[in-house]
């Protein structure tokens, strides 16, 4: 997925920019940590309760496993992090450029998973619009998925 394409997205919000951030890493189910306390250091000016950072940190966690898992299958591939504040509305963008999602619908479904022999779940998604204000999914498969999340700090 391209750059541009990344970087504004529809649900941006119509709001003040804050503050903005840009990773890439490898996916390494070890990068897992270190992106949920990326974004954690990123937010921690806004002041947020421990449980609206538990929340951001479990739907950040979530979003990169899934492409360590899913889209790169455990193999070599680039996490692209994305991170702005608009006024307190943390929005997270988390793309890879792995395999993709025929369909996301079904994909976002609680409790369908494509791996119940990595005894995956399939709640990732559930929790990431639990623990979120808004969850949106693009993908493209063959070219790769990219999930965007906001939550505002109250
Ligand atoms: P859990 O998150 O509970 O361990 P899971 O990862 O299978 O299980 P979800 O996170 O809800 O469950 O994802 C549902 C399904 O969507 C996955 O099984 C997979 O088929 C697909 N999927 C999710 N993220 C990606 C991705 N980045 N690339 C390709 N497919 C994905
Ligand atoms: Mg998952």
């Amino acid at each position: 997925m391209e750059q541009e394409i990344r970087a504004e997205h529809d649900s941006t919000p119509k709001k003040k920019l804050v503050n903005e951030m840009q990773i890439v890493f490898e996916a390494k189910s070890e990068n897992e940590g270190f992106a949920r306390t990326a974004v954690a250091a990123f937010v921690a000016p806004l002041n947020p309760a421990l449980d609206e950072l538990a929340d951001i940190k479990t739907a950040v966690s979530e979003a990169v496993t899934n492409c360590v898992i899913h889209g790169y299958e455990l193999g070599p591939g680039k996490i692209f992090l994305d991170a702005a504040i608009w006024e307190r509305t943390l929005v997270v963008a988390v793309t890879d450029e792995g395999r993709g999602i025929a369909d996301i619908k079904k994909a976002m479904e609680p409790m369908f998973t494509t791996r119940p022999e990595l005894e995956r779940s399939g709640m990732g998604f559930s929790f990431m619009e639990a623990f979120m204000d808004v969850v949106e999914m693009e993908s493209a498969p063959g070219r790769g998925t990219r999930v965007v999340m906001q939550k505002e700090i109250r």
